[in-house]
């Protein structure tokens, strides 16, 4: 595996592999790795000639400057994990490679997801997303990129902003990997105390309980009920909705869910101080 600080020189050694008729898969990282990620790269390998992955935390995608220093590094260990998954090759940029001193960050049109849940409670969020894996996909010729359900409305973002720009790129969704309490691996996970936790996995527990009252109709009280639960054991919750699974809207007291598919339960909430996100589909 070798460790690229210049995209030029790893975009490159990406296109003598795609002239050799090897396809390339790319996984973008904020490093802190875990077993989601490990996931990603492991379907990458099976869909991929060669597998390239970015660890890059991207400051533009961040509204809260707090939130960005506490983002937990661990690059020694990260570079194992890689070098032990059979990953090819890790690009790992300087702030200053992605956003050069004249670099003015575009508007991308990402449409409702960006008005509703994380496009609401984080400001800017979505165009810092967009933003990164723009200049990421311009600079490196991959072929498919692999990004988490857990993180829902951004991979809606990733597919808009790729047909939007024209990059020849398949997004490739993953299921969410989840500890097993059920709680959804995140790099944030490591900053919680073995007693936050447990209170952490409720979130999952909560989706699970809300999934089986849940009928043919909606009903609000049983979002209503579980974030009381939630907040009676000292979570602090930013919002627990169901919505639609394309649209993002909210259901509505009385809407029909007989089409299961189509509708996700998303939640985010603090625990010890730490945001937590997560999502579930209603289908059983
Ligand atoms: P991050 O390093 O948090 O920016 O995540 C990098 C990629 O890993 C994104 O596509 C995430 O959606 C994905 N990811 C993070 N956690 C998980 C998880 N628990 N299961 C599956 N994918 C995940």
């Amino acid at each position: 595996m070798i460790a690229y600080p210049s995209g030029q020189k790893l975009s490159k050694q990406i296109a003598a592999w795609r002239e050799r008729g090897e396809s390339v898969g790319f996984v973008p990282t904020m490093g802190a790795l875990h077993k989601g990620h490990a996931t990603l790269c492991s379907m990458a390998k099976a869909q991929a000639d060669r597998v390239v992955v970015s660890i890059f935390v991207n400051p533009t995608q961040f509204h809260d400057s707090q939130d960005l220093e506490k983002y937990p590094r661990t690059i020694d260990q990260d570079l194992a994990t890689l070098s032990a998954l059979g990953v090819d090759a890790v690009y790992l940029p300087e702030v200053r490679e992605i956003y050069p001193a004249d670099y003015k960050q575009p508007v991308y049109a990402l449409g409702p997801l960006e008005k509703v849940m994380e496009g609401v409670h984080r400001p800017g969020h979505f165009q810092g997303v967009a933003a990164v894996l723009d200049r990421f996909f311009q600079l490196l010729p991959v072929n498919m990129a692999f990004f988490g359900e857990k993180d829902f409305q951004q991979l809606e973002a990733v597919h808009r902003l790729v047909a939007m720009k024209g990059h020849e790129i398949s997004v490739v969704g993953c299921p969410t990997i989840r500890e097993e309490c059920g709680l959804a691996m995140s790099s944030r996970n490591m900053r919680l105390s073995a007693a936050g936790r447990e209170t952490a996995c409720s979130i999952y527990k909560g989706f699970i309980e809300i999934k089986k009252a849940t009928a043919e109709v909606f009903e609000p009280d049983h979002l209503e009920q579980t974030k009381k639960n939630w907040e009676a054991l000292g979570m602090e919750v930013e919002y627990l909705e169901l919505a639609h699974a394309t649209t993002f809207e909210s259901a509505r007291q009385g809407d029909s869910l007989a089409l299961r598919n189509s509708w996700r339960l998303f939640a985010a909430a603090h625990v010890e101080g730490v945001r937590l996100i997560d999502n579930l589909a209603l289908k059983s």
